[in-house]
């Protein structure tokens, strides 16, 4: 029979699937002999039945009695005894970590009875029905979903009335009238009256943590974050320990390591005299871990230990939420730490040179998603500023938007392209949508452990935290700062997640250092070297190339000093247009080969000093070249304008024939779906001569280049061919037109002649183009498009987050390869080709060459490179390394 509940003392941090995150590393901490308040897990498995059946699995509930039986012997007592009662504490844990996403109930136990044994026992009556009103007000808004401000508003209501502004203010008597309020609140909202029985209680709160799954808020969180539905959440039942049991008690949350900057050294916020909640929540304002030195020197010490202890056993920065009992510390959670991008990188570097990792290790802690926004621009240090206030500096990064002051308006303004920045109090679970729809997150109150700080970091979200100059009314939709100004709904502010600076308007952006230091800057900062450990054993790990996709000699120099090894995409299109337009217009409507020559032999001499700019650029690095692709009536004058100077002229009696051909020619060329027409290699072999001039201007370039003393590796490549035989037809052309330059310059410029597969005819006959091809360039944007049958120009826009929504995928085809279907045309067509040539040479030049995920699946389909734009190119060579770097990852593996 299936076990469904284990002991805290029978697991293990390897058991994450089975019991959370949470239950597998307070199994870890048991056995490392770490004061764990001793407690037991209901697992996953039994979620995910009961979620299947509706109802507790079968054994579910005597194995918990039987468990539950075990830890009141340890204890000593029993739940709910009215002379000294257990208490418990049920959580959620999900394999991953869903900060706030899920439910918990702390003081299950404790009735009208049991509250005066509390009281008893602990001789502290205020201390007990303080826990009792906690129970009730979390029991009715998570067990029975009443609305949170139904218990908060009485609560405010008599602080006001006793004049005070603190929980902590109010006393016994206070708290007494507080738990008969809460219970006539749950009588008349939940229409029953609180369950006095302890086992009730418990059955109820697992429950509901497990129904918490599945609600609105955790649903999109995990869309947000990857993490699969069908997971369910695991339940950890734990005996309560007290951090508001008066100033020698209190709760806090560390990490082992600044999780903003990765700076050694212990960082965290404590709160006295509360429980746990109250710190994320960031009701009160926290003080350092530091402070608590001064405060408990004893628990300060043992802390600093146990944080050593777990850093050293997980080998990564961890995370910890603790709670000081009357001078006794007890550890409550651990797991591997949430992190900003520039810690992630920091703190992998600095583990292995203090010998904790190995470079291949540290190579699977970042990430190319991590890479690239650490490249983002930041704010301006030296642009006109006004600095409203200074917060806490929780989630890096410059975020400029209008002020909104809740996640529906937030959701509603940013659908409609506007950029927000979400201002709080303080946020909670329900500002999700807010916060993913906003540019970046503001708030007056709580710390760098706030929910808002941990989402936001999570999800890669700009944020500032704490801001407490800022008075937020959020009902009269305005902001007051303290000795300042007023910003209202609407108004532009921008925010420096890095700084924890909050400014009035738009603040100018300028490059991030790493950016300057890939531009050849001399920038000296831990960043900077910590990324370039990474990316120097990255490079040397890796398999497949990276190259650039850049139609410029400025795009080209630049991919180069970002590390690119040659070109795998030069679009030519850019060179028939400006000035060049008119003489392209001269190509389509010459009525014979003088004519058409003559148009071509004008745009030879320009192409050829486009190309030797970028010969030069690359010297001695392949550059691959792309013959002319689009359609040609996108060079073209629009239709309407040339019938109307048409109509116009000729009503002046000034009748242009150029003009009148011209829009002969633009009717002519009109298609229905330009797209599927005259286009790619279906323009070189119907209009004469022209991928001749583009062959002839690059080889030319070339040559001249080599005569300079140079060196040059030109890879001519055919677009859109679906038939061996278009690419013969082409390809016969273009090698009379390479003998002819090289015997009229007499200058050998050896060059290769290749194609793109971008359809899904290419791919199922690839074998027989690669008989044809030197070598072979998948076009995976168009290859997607094809495959798909989606216009790339149209449908992102829009019913794409349509399709998201309902889950037809889960990323656009278009960002991130669709494994299934295109990657197995590619996976078909590199098979076929290697089949009859095993050397050809095969890389990928659409978007997705600078995708993270399709990174690794060209990685492990055999591709040779991957071509990205400029920018992408530090990403593809670290992701490319881990791709190649089978190290696993240690540790707990939070998402
Ligand atoms: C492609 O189709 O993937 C490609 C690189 O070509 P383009 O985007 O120019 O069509
Ligand atoms: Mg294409």
């Amino acid at each position: 029979m299936n076990s469904y509940v284990f002991d805290f003392a029978q697991g293990s941090m390897e058991q994450r699937d089975l019991l959370g995150g949470k239950g597998a590393n307070l199994a870890e901490m048991t056995r490392l002999g770490l004061p764990v308040p001793p407690g037991f897990t209901v697992t996953t498995e039994a979620c995910r039945a009961y979620l299947k059946a509706g109802d507790e699995p079968p054994g579910m509930s005597d194995e918990i009695g039987h468990h539950l039986a075990a830890l009141e012997a340890t204890m000593g007592r029993a739940l709910g005894d009215p002379t000294d009662p257990l208490l418990v504490s049920v959580r959620s844990g999900g394999k991953f970590s869903m900060p706030g996403m899920m439910n918990t109930v702390l003081n299950i136990g404790l009735n009208n009875a049991s509250v005066r044994g509390l009281a008893d026992q602990s001789q502290d009556e205020r201390f007990a029905f303080d826990s009792y009103r906690r129970l009730l007000q979390m029991f009715g808004s998570t067990v029975f979903g009443i609305d949170a401000d139904v218990f908060s508003n009485p609560l405010d209501d008599l602080k006001a009335e006793r004049g005070v502004t603190q929980d902590v203010d109010l006393v016994s008597a206070d708290l007494q009238e507080l738990v008969g309020t809460f219970e006539q609140l749950i009588d008349k909202h939940a229409d029953r009256p609180f369950p006095q029985d302890p086992r009730e209680q418990l059955d109820l709160a697992i429950r509901s943590v497990f129904d918490s799954w599945n609600t609105d808020r955790a649903v999109l969180y995990r869309r947000q974050e990857q993490i699969p539905d069908d997971l369910g959440t695991a339940v950890n039942i734990q005996a309560m320990v007290f951090g508001n049991r008066g100033p020698t008690s209190g709760s806090g949350v560390g990490f082992t390591r600044d999780p903003a900057t990765g700076d050694a050294g212990v960082y965290g916020d404590y709160l006295q005299n509360a429980q746990g909640e109250d710190v994320v929540a960031g009701i009160r304002n926290t003080m350092s871990l530091a402070d608590l030195d001064q405060l408990d020197h004893e628990s300060h010490e043992q802390l600093l230990t146990m944080m050593e202890t777990l850093e050293q056993h997980y080998r990564d920065m961890c995370d910890i939420e603790f709670t000081i009992d009357r001078g006794t510390l007890w550890m409550l959670q651990t797991r591997v730490g949430k992190r900003t991008p520039e810690a992630a990188f920091r703190i992998a570097t600095d583990m292995v040179h203090e010998g904790l990792i190995d470079l291949d290790e540290a190579l699977q802690r970042v990430s190319g998603a991590q890479l690239a926004q650490l490249m983002f621009p930041r704010f301006d240090t030296v642009a006109d500023r006004t600095l409203l206030a200074t917060g806490m500096n929780a989630s890096p990064g410059a975020a400029v938007g209008r002020v909104v002051f809740d996640s529906e308006t937030a959701v509603d303004w940013a659908a409609r392209g506007e950029n927000v920045i979400l201002v709080r109090k303080e946020t909670n679970p329900d500002d999700l949508s807010g916060m993913v729809a906003a540019r970046g997150v503001l708030t007056s109150r709580g710390g760098k452990t706030s929910h808002a700080a941990v989402v936001a970091r999570g999800m890669g979200r700009t944020c500032v935290c704490g801001a407490e100059a800022l008075d937020v009314d959020a009902a009269a939709r305005k902001v007051v700062v303290r000795g300042g100004p007023t910003v209202s709904e609407g108004d532009v502010i921008s925010i420096d997640g890095t700084t924890g600076e909050v400014f009035l308007g738009e603040v100018a952006v300028v490059d991030s250092s790493l950016v300057r230091w890939f531009e050849g800057d001399d920038v000296d900062d831990e960043l900077v070297t910590a990324v370039a450990t990474l990316l120097e054993h990255a490079d040397g790990v890796r398999r497949l190339r990276v190259r650039a996709n850049a139609d410029t000699p400025a795009d080209a120099a630049r991919a180069r000093r970002f590390g690119c090894e040659g070109i795998g995409l030069c679009r030519t299109e850019h060179m028939f247009l400006g000035e060049r337009r008119e003489l392209v217009e001269h190509l389509i409507v010459a009525e014979d080969s003088a004519g058409r020559e003559a148009a071509l032999a004008a745009l030879l001499p320009l192409q050829k000093v486009d190309f030797a700019g970028i010969f030069g650029a690359m010297d001695d690095l392949p550059v691959t070249i792309r013959l002319i692709d689009p359609p040609l009536h996108e060079f073209l004058p629009d239709l309407t304008e040339i019938s109307v100077r048409v109509a116009l002229a000729d009503e002046r009696g000034e009748r242009d024939s150029h003009d009148h051909k011209l829009m002969d020619a633009v009717r002519g060329l009109h298609e229905q779906n330009p797209m599927l027409g005259l286009r790619g290699v279906r323009l070189g072999i119907a209009v004469p001569g022209l991928f001749t001039m583009q062959v002839r201007a690059i080889l030319e370039a070339a040559a001249d280049h080599v005569a300079g003393g140079g060196t040059a590796h030109p890879e001519i490549m055919v677009p859109l061919v679906g038939s061996v035989r278009e690419l013969d037809l082409v390809r016969a052309e273009l090698e009379q037109t390479a003998r002819m330059v090289e015997d009229e310059l007499g200058v050998s410029v050896p060059h290769l002649i290749g194609t793109m597969i971008e359809l899904p005819r290419a791919a199922i006959t690839a074998d027989r183009i690669a008989v044809s091809a030197d070598f072979f360039s998948f076009g995976t944007n168009d290859l997607t498009q094809m495959t798909w049958g989606f216009s790339r120009d149209d449908v992102e826009a829009s019913f794409f987050s349509t399709y998201l929504e309902r889950g037809v995928f889960g990323v656009s085809p278009f960002e991130s390869l669709d494994v299934e279907g295109v990657g197995e045309l590619v996976q078909i067509a590199t098979t076929r080709a290697r089949a009859v040539k095993p050397d050809l040479h095969i890389g990928v030049c659409g978007e997705h060459g600078g995708d993270p995920a399709s990174i690794h699946f060209f990685d492990d389909v055999g591709l040779d490179y991957v071509s990205c734009s400029p920018f992408r190119v530090p990403v593809a060579r670290l992701e490319a390394g881990r791709s190649a770097s089978t190290s696993e990852s240690a540790g707990d593996g939070s998402k």
